[in-house]
């Protein structure tokens, strides 16, 4: 079977090359000049890195399955990490139980407590369903207390959603504490991160390599402007003004893409669309002489703030990996239409610098060698109460029409892992019905 993919990144990637490898003709259409979407890398410090901080759980196991099948296992690293939250001009250690109890003086001991109980709670829950009918908010209120909620999770959630946040489903949250604990070793329950020595550009190439090798297409700076749709059924696409033939199509991008280039008839199905939500994300990559702090993930719980997160990435992995400069990424969420997503990258940039400095007085600009600035639309699905009701099937209401964007990885929150079991499962099935 000849089979369009529209979009290039890793759900896309890993279904072509499930596909080839399965004896069909994949082809794909990627809009931009470079493979890997979101988890694309550019040109730093001399190698290769991540336009976005990465890093995978020890529970991704789809990705850690691909890596190794790709013949990449001695790239993947698995190093401990060291978190930080910073609050109220504070700095606190936030990577182990043991540091929440006994050092994280911005709540009560007792407040503390109900944090950890919380969470502890939390692992050892496996129906998430329970979840899809009341907001992170409310349940965090109901269980952990209003304080818990306005020191810890409110800013968190408010960093990544805005105005969003207070309906933001309990489901999303329940998810990203289980992926975390789940990471944890040992009787101090240090947490073990992966990463890609040369960056996840590697598993990128090698998908490639492997897709090319057993007669896959891969187009680059092509956008598809149209599914071709003809009696009810998906024959090809429109890509740069020519119509291409296919026995079927998949199609990796967010719904809001999805949108534009089917024709979907039916009134039930396109009012989804309108909940299908995302948030953009926006990041500064800087390469530094000095670094700012030992911590690699500091939590920015700070409505001031510009950003969610400083993630220094040398604190994790090598500095001697960017010939022992400092890379530290510092990052946000935000809606596609904030004056902030917009502004100029010497706008931001300064907006960024001012708030550094606040939470680290020693920064100087002069320590800055290099910086860059990256900014994606479709970054974050925005999950609200019962989710389950509006996500999106793999099989769309055309046949031959086949889904496969981050949205629909719900219950759990989007990660390379779940791009990659996206592309496996839509191969599985284009294969089945083959
Ligand atoms: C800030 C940030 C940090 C992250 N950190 C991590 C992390 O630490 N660990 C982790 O596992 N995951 C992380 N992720 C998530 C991870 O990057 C994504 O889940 C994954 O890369 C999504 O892959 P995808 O193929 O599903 O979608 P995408 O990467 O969005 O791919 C869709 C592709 O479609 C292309 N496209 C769009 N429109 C068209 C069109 N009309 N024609 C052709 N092509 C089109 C796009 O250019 C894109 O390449 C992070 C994401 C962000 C935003």
């Amino acid at each position: 079977m000849k089979i369009g993919i529209v979009g290039g990144g890793i759900a896309g990637l890993t279904a072509a090359y499930r596909l080839a490898k399965a004896g069909h003709k994949p082809e794909v259409f990627e809009a931009s000049e470079q493979l890997g979407g979101l988890a694309r890398s550019f040109d730093f410090a001399g190698t290769k890195l991540d336009i976005f901080y990465r890093h995978i759980f020890t529970s991704d196991l789809d990705v850690i399955d691909l890596i190794e099948e790709l013949g990449l296992k001695d790239d993947l690293k698995w190093l401990e990490s060291k978190m930080g939250f910073y609050y109220n001009g504070v700095t606190y250690p936030f990577s182990k139980p043991l540091d929440i109890l006994f050092k994280f003086k911005a709540l009560s001991f007792i407040d503390r407590v109900r944090l950890g109980l919380m969470t502890v709670y939390l692992t050892k829950v496996n129906n998430w369903k329970k979840y899809e009918m009341i907001t992170a908010k409310e349940w965090v209120i109901k269980y952990a207390g209003q304080k818990v909620y306005d020191v810890v999770w409110r800013p968190l959630l408010e960093q990544k959603f805005a105005d969003k946040a207070g309906d933001i489903a309990m489901t999303w949250l329940y998810g990203r504490i289980h992926s975390r604990i789940v990471s944890r070793k040992g009787a101090g329950m240090k947490e073990y991160l992966g990463y890609m020595k040369g960056s996840y550009q590697k598993m990128i190439d090698a998908l490639e390599t492997k897709i090319l090798s057993l007669g896959g297409m891969i187009h680059k700076s092509s956008p598809v402007s149209k599914v071709i749709i003809n009696d009810g059924k998906a024959e090809g696409l429109k890509v740069l003004g020519q119509d291409l033939k296919f026995d079927a199509v998949i199609v990796t991008p967010a719904p809001a893409v999805l949108k534009k280039i089917v024709d979907f008839k039916d009134p039930e199905y396109l009012a989804r669309f309108d909940k299908l939500g995302y948030y953009a994300a926006m990041d500064m990559v800087l390469r530094m002489k000095k670094s700012l702090s030992p911590v690699y993930w500091l939590n920015v719980a700070d409505k001031q703030s510009p950003f969610v997160a400083i993630v220094e990435h040398t604190n994790f992995v090598p500095k001697e990996w960017y010939n022992g400069d400092v890379i530290v990424y510092v990052g946000n969420y935000i809606s596609p239409e904030a004056e902030l997503y917009k502004a100029d990258n010497e706008t931001v940039k300064k907006r960024f610098f001012d708030y550094i400095k606040k939470i680290y007085p020693s920064f100087d600009e002069k320590d800055v060698i290099e910086w860059k600035m990256f900014r994606e639309p479709f970054s974050q699905p925005v999950v609200t109460k019962e989710f389950s009701k509006i996500k999106l099937d793999y099989k769309s209401p055309y046949e031959g029409l086949y889904l496969a964007n981050m949205s629909m990885v719900y219950p759990e929150d989007r990660g390379m892992s779940y791009s990659v079991m996206l592309g496996n499962k839509v191969a599985e099935l284009i294969v089945g019905k083959a």
